[in-house]
């Protein structure tokens, strides 16, 4: 495919190819843009802003709703896309295109929503005669960094606020699964979004990234992805709007009176969707040790039932990682765990990119599986005595994206939801759960800032104040 640069699809003879990670065969090629491609983007971003911003909200809502009808019309040939250059299975691939139109469709419905309000300056003691107001304001130029792992719809819970709010939006999605974001930029063409209002940019990171957040005339970067990374671009990007959706190691809370047939079914489908490759993906079980033993049986044969295999085979519940590298490093860190005394009860070992979903017993919280992000097809389940020592565990991280507890005692439910740091909690599921229209990011280094259509807009926006001194 080519890039979407100046207002023109634009090949390149330096390209970056796009691998099926199943069998490593290349399914495409996008160019590989550089510093100068970068430059080109700002400068046509800086002009296309002022043409964003003069669309109406009826405009806004209109090519944002007429793309979702697109999409929708082309599920299957947008979850074949994800599903080929990102490796999960084609059912989750046809679901992310279904949520990647309900995220376009609730950002057409924002479009119509922005609206500042009146501020009661007349109760300051010296505001008696003054009339004042805000009004919410497109930033300008957005740079929209997103990560390889849900390649259309993280892309649309950024252009999708970015435009309804009347921004310029330049995409520079991963460069592992590039082809979902240049395909959404055409559909939003086809509905009718002027030229001048997108940009699809595909190159290295750790090559244009810098040149494209630290430049003054980017007002906003939205970015998903890794800690390290998001880390750097906050460094770099200097004084302007930036919103982090970073990584997680998402605690999965089992109190001894769950129902532990109902936890078994959450865990096997929470922490192996996607490969285990999903930000909120649950991690470690922390597990009463009352039923620990009984929860290990119950969960051992709902995770050797998910078979692994061809991402586009129907009957595969389990595809390959995004490539071979990520498989290793997972064999690596479960090695690595079950060398210092954890056990394997279930699953482990690896073919090619297919690393086979694996139940880690008895690990300690020291041990990489647990500290880090693991971002694979395994859990790390680790017993507690009480729940003093459940929610100290679950907030022994740097991180604090999503967690869960299973437990019919409303008091321990609500010390959860009150002690447990972060940004998601679910009672009775595990981590990984999302509407895509609910206020979604995390606390600590998994980030700032929410994403969802309307809480996206707000920072996709700037506020003004307005006061009218009048005589009377
Ligand atoms: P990543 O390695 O951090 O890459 C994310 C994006 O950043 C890619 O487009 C990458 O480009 C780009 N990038 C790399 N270096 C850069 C630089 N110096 N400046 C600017 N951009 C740069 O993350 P990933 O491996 O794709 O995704 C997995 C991570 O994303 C996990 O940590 C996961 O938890 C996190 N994630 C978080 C959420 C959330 O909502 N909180 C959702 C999904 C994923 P290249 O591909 O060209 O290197």
């Amino acid at each position: 495919m080519k890039i979407f640069l100046e207002g023109k699809w634009v090949d390149k003879s330096n390209k970056i190819e796009v691998r099926n990670p199943y069998d490593n065969s290349v399914i495409d090629t996008v160019p590989r843009a550089d510093g100068g491609d970068v430059e080109r983007a700002l400068s046509f971003a800086e002009r296309g802003a002022k043409v964003t911003a003069k669309l109406s909200g009826y405009d806004r809502w209109r090519i944002l709703r007429q793309a979702a009808d697109i999409m929708a019309a082309r599920n299957e040939e947008l979850g074949q896309l994800i599903s080929k250059e990102e490796g999960k299975i084609i059912a989750e691939g046809r679901g992310e295109t279904s949520r990647a139109v309900e995220t376009i469709m609730g950002s057409a419905e924002e479009a119509k929503r922005i609206h500042g309000e009146t501020v009661p300056l007349d109760g300051d003691p010296g505001g008696g005669k003054k009339l004042g107001f805000t009004l919410r304001v497109p930033c300008g130029v957005v740079a929209a960094i997103s990560p390889f792992n849900f390649p259309l719809n993280l892309v649309c819970h950024k252009v999708g606020p970015a435009l309804a709010a009347g921004n310029s939006v330049i995409v520079k999605p991963a460069s592992d699964t590039p082809l979902s974001a240049l395909k959404l930029t055409e559909i939003l063409l086809e509905a009718g979004l002027p030229p001048e209002g997108i940009q699809c940019v595909t190159g290295s990171g750790g090559e244009i990234g810098d040149a494209l957040v630290a430049d003054r005339r980017v007002r906003k970067v939205t970015f998903t992805g890794s800690r390290e990374i998001g880390d750097r671009i906050c460094r770099m990007a200097g004084i302007k709007k930036v919103t982090m959706e970073l990584g997680s190691n998402s605690p999965l809370i089992i109190m001894p009176d769950a129902d532990l047939d109902k936890v078994a079914a959450a865990v096997a489908l929470t922490g192996y969707g996607n490969a285990g490759q999903t930000c909120i993906s649950t991690q470690r079980v922390l597990t009463a040790k009352k039923v620990y033993g009984d929860f290990l049986g119950a969960l051992k044969p709902k995770v050797e039932a998910l078979t692994t295999g061809n991402q586009l085979d129907e009957k595969s519940k389990v595809g390959p990682m995004v490539k071979e590298s990520e498989a290793r490093r997972v064999e690596d860190w479960i090695n690595e765990a079950v060398a210092g005394g954890a056990r394997l009860v279930a699953g482990g070992g690896r073919r090619g990119a297919i690393y086979v979903p694996a139940v880690v017993a008895d690990v300690k919280p020291e041990m990489r599986i647990s500290r880090d992000e693991l971002f694979g097809p395994a859990v790390a389940v680790t017993p507690f005595d009480s729940m003093d020592e459940a929610i100290a565990l679950a907030n022994d991280t740097v991180y604090g994206l999503s967690a869960g507890i299973f437990t019919e005692n409303l008091e321990w439910a609500m010390r959860f939801a009150r002690e447990v740091e972060s940004g998601n909690l679910h009672v009775n599921w595990g981590p990984q759960w999302r509407a895509d229209l609910m206020p979604y990011g995390g606390l600590k280094d998994s980030g700032f800032g929410k994403e969802g259509p309307r809480y996206a807009v707000e920072e996709m926006t700037e506020l003004k104040m307005v006061v009218f001194h009048l005589s009377r």
